[in-house]
């Protein structure tokens, strides 16, 4: 209703003066008053009632406005890492087997275990980054950021359940350009001279960025990755591990080692650098491929080393506890230790807690 219709012919120019005053400040506010100048109300009431019920009125919305955008609280990015595989490079079911946990996923008693990955993202900002590219790509991608162009992805080494997911990002697929693919300057020269990885950089569909051991890099929105060398089978590149430093939390991500004795300051040979890594870190996600070496069967232990899941737990003991448990109260922090990386043989699959199990959310 237009304010010259709803006010008295015979109103003074004063009267009129006040409620153009009340007006300014009810739109100063973001309000109309077109609705409540049909009241016909005296000059006091709509001298000092009518801009204060504005201003209460304004509070009242404002702060239904901030409980809207931001509840849950939204001032500072919230950074998740998700497990999206927890499989040997080869997955579960593994080609050729017919014995346990495979036979019981072709048999529709279990379902495939996704090959090693974690992601980290931020959804307020749709930040989404991987930690490898898998053989599952596409499907660690949907359930990361609904099948988006990552952010970027950070590779640990040129084993096949690291790095060939990247063929999914070319031209014969979604032909993404210039996804930032982070790692060591052994893996951007394995990368930039062998095809079909060559071809991807030249096409533009990768934009690689070297990574130097121990000198993190910080991604907007608060979180460094810094990665670091650890000892494996160097076939075609080193191998890197990370570090993931979100605001509130810490996580290591060590898939691939051939032993953690091997992974030693030279000046100080018995103190494996786990210890070390692990004591700054909140959540461990390592190597655990294998329980036992009896698992390899016919194939020779030497020539694919890993540390054994019980041994790791050994070692780690005072610094990790287990994966799941809470820290008591008053003491020492410890780690929360989840094996990730296992191969299709391990019974740990089946039966313990502290293997990571894909779709596991953690926050940073
Ligand atoms: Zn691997
Ligand atoms: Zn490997």
């Amino acid at each position: 209703m237009a304010l010259s219709r709803v006010w008295p012919s015979s109103s003074s120019t004063s009267r009129r003066r006040s409620f153009d005053k009340d007006r300014k400040n009810a739109a100063a506010f973001g309000l109309t008053v077109t609705g409540i100048a049909s009241c016909r109300v005296e000059g006091v009431a709509i001298r000092f009632i009518l801009p204060l019920a504005t201003v209460t009125l304004s509070l009242v919305l404002s702060a239904l406005a901030a409980l809207t955008v931001c509840f849950p609280p939204c001032a500072f990015p919230q950074w998740e890492l998700v497990v999206l595989g927890i499989a040997q490079d080869a997955g579960i079911p593994h080609l050729g087997c017919e014995k346990g946990v495979c036979s019981d996923i072709k048999a529709g008693k279990r379902k495939p275990e996704k090959v090693a990955c974690l992601g980290l993202r931020e959804r307020a900002s749709g930040a989404a980054y991987l930690f490898d590219a898998t053989p599952d790509v596409r499907q660690q991608l949907i359930a990361l950021n609904g099948g988006q162009r990552p952010s970027g992805v950070f590779l640990t080494h040129a084993h096949m359940g690291h790095y060939s997911g990247l063929l999914y990002f070319g031209r014969e697929s979604v032909d993404w350009k210039g996804v930032p693919v982070y790692g060591s300057a052994r893996m951007g020269a394995f990368l930039s001279s062998n095809d079909p990885w060559r071809f991807l950089i030249s096409n533009g569909n990768l934009a690689f960025r070297r990574l130097d051991p121990d000198r993190g890099v910080s991604l907007p929105g608060g979180v460094k990755v810094t990665a670091f060398r650890v000892p494996h089978r160097d076939e075609f590149t080193d191998t890197f591990g990370y570090l993931i430093e979100g605001p509130s939390r810490k996580a290591l991500f060590i898939p691939d080692i051939d032993r953690w004795e091997k992974w030693a300051e030279p000046a100080n040979p018995g103190r494996p650098l786990i210890l070390e890594y692990a004591a700054r870190a909140d959540l461990l996600f390592l190597d655990g491929t294998f329980s036992s070496p009896e698992e390899v069967g016919a194939r020779d232990i030497a020539q694919i080393p890993h540390p054994m899941m019980p041994a790791t737990r050994e070692l780690l003991a005072g610094i990790a506890r287990p994966a799941g448990a809470k820290q008591k109260k008053g003491e020492a922090k410890r780690a929360e230790l989840w094996f990730i990386h296992l191969n299709h043989t391990n019974t740990a699959l089946v039966m313990d807690r502290d293997v990571a199990r894909e779709g596991m959310v953690f926050r940073l």
